[in-house]
């Protein structure tokens, strides 16, 4: 007689291949203890266990079309927690590749799938023209990348197009330039990193996009790459290095540390304001990134630094990531209203932090409560250009 277990474990085997073959082969260390499903965002806002898609996936049950596949904003929490070193993320992403391949999109994630025509046309998610990559810089003094520079301004795609980001990319220049850094930018030239189309399964067109940039980056004799963005950062850094090429990549928030270190940055104003930092997930938790971008606030003239209750690699992530960024997620679910209310809380009269999704996230929970005691929120450039 057939073991009634064996039938119900693996009736579709062939899923337990692809999800391996995609990454995600680690489930298998897996007991089942829920310490990821208790330390999860999701669950302060409404049920999610990436237990059970764990368990799911080790039996060959995942069902690509259901929405819990793409509600993982790969925020990085639950794998510092798991003692049996289970790569969620990794697994995660093992199974929107298989669902990418099906193309088995549930409609919050269809969003996520509509910008991957717009990164294969236009080097950017948010059906930008490539032509008007560099507008953000037009009336700044910031000139084409050429060998020699100290380094490239690898811009991103929201600070290059965004309404709101354009501005810090523009904090940012000034910054480079009163400090005498010498810098230059690709423009049209620059594609998206990647980073987050990846974790949407979207392998083939990350890997299309990240050997563009590279040969770019070759082309031009780049060596050291500065970046704004922490999605940029991660994948420059940790990811680019697949293909066999390794660049000095540094993020505005080390740099700034290192430009006030060296007395290259002379505060002549100040910010006389309580401000809190939120440490996004890819500047944190993905790369150990808390003190920097601390230090530079502290060192504002003025400015009182309080934390707020999740902090450092507790700190509460802002739903963008894992390409949540581009999906639909009802107001009622966004981590990003519990953040703005932790702000508040800590007694914060600005948000300060460093990353085109945290801002976006929390600028739009800002602008729908329409409530007054919500810190404004800003990126640590902008402070810094407040006070130079
Ligand atoms: S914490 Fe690790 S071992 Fe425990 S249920 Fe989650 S993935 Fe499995
Ligand atoms: S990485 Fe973050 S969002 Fe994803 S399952 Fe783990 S704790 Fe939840």
């Amino acid at each position: 007689m057939a073991d009634p277990v064996e039938e119900i474990v693996a009736p579709f085997p062939e899923t337990v291949e692809e999800i391996r073959e995609a990454g995600g082969e680690a489930f298998k260390f897996c007991y089942q203890c829920g310490k990821c499903d208790v330390v999860c965002p999701w669950n302060r806002v409404r049920r999610f266990s990436i237990r059970r898609i764990i368990a799911e996936a080790s039996y060959g049950l995942t069902e690509i079309e259901n929405d819990d596949v793409w509600r993982c904003t790969t925020c990085g929490t639950c794998p510092q927690q798991c003692p049996r070193g289970v790569k969620q993320v990794e697994l995660g992403v093992a199974i929107r590749r298989v669902a990418s391949k099906y193309d088995v999109f549930t409609a919050s994630a269809r969003p996520a799938r509509a910008v991957r025509a717009s990164l294969t046309i236009d080097g950017n998610p948010l059906n930008e023209p490539r032509a008007r990559r560099a507008d953000w810089a037009a009336g700044l003094d910031v000139k084409p990348f050429t060998e020699g520079m100290d380094l490239l301004y690898f811009v991103g795609c929201y600070f290059a197009y965004d309404p709101r980001l354009k501005k810090v990319a523009a904090a940012t220049a000034d910054i480079l330039n009163r400090a005498g850094v010498s810098f230059g930018i690709l423009g049209e030239k620059e594609n998206c990193c990647g980073e987050s189309i990846r974790k949407t399964g979207a392998e083939q067109l990350f890997r299309s996009l990240a050997r563009e940039n590279i040969k770019t980056f070759v082309d031009h004799g780049v060596r050291k790459i500065l970046v704004s963005s922490p999605h940029c950062y991660h994948t420059l850094k940790n990811e680019y290095p697949e293909f066999m090429v390794n660049f000095e990549v540094v993020h505005i928030s080390q740099l700034l540390l290192d430009l006030v270190r060296q007395g290259r940055l002379r505060f002549s104003g100040e910010v006389r304001k309580r401000v809190t930092y939120h440490d996004p997930c890819y500047l944190g938790r993905h790369n150990g990134v808390y003190d920097a971008p601390r230090e530079v606030l502290a060192a504002i003239p003025g400015l009182e630094l309080v934390e707020m209750a999740s902090a450092r690699q507790d700190s509460l992530c802002c739903g963008g990531g894992g390409g949540r960024i581009w999906m639909d997620t009802p107001r009622t679910e966004r981590f990003s209203e519990l953040r703005l209310d932790q702000a508040r809380d800590a007694g914060a009269e600005i948000l300060a932090t460093a990353c085109p999704y945290c801002i976006t996230m929390f600028e739009d929970t800002r602008a729908g409560r329409e409530d007054e005691s919500l810190p404004p929120i800003n990126d640590i450039t902008e402070l810094v250009k407040e006070a130079l």
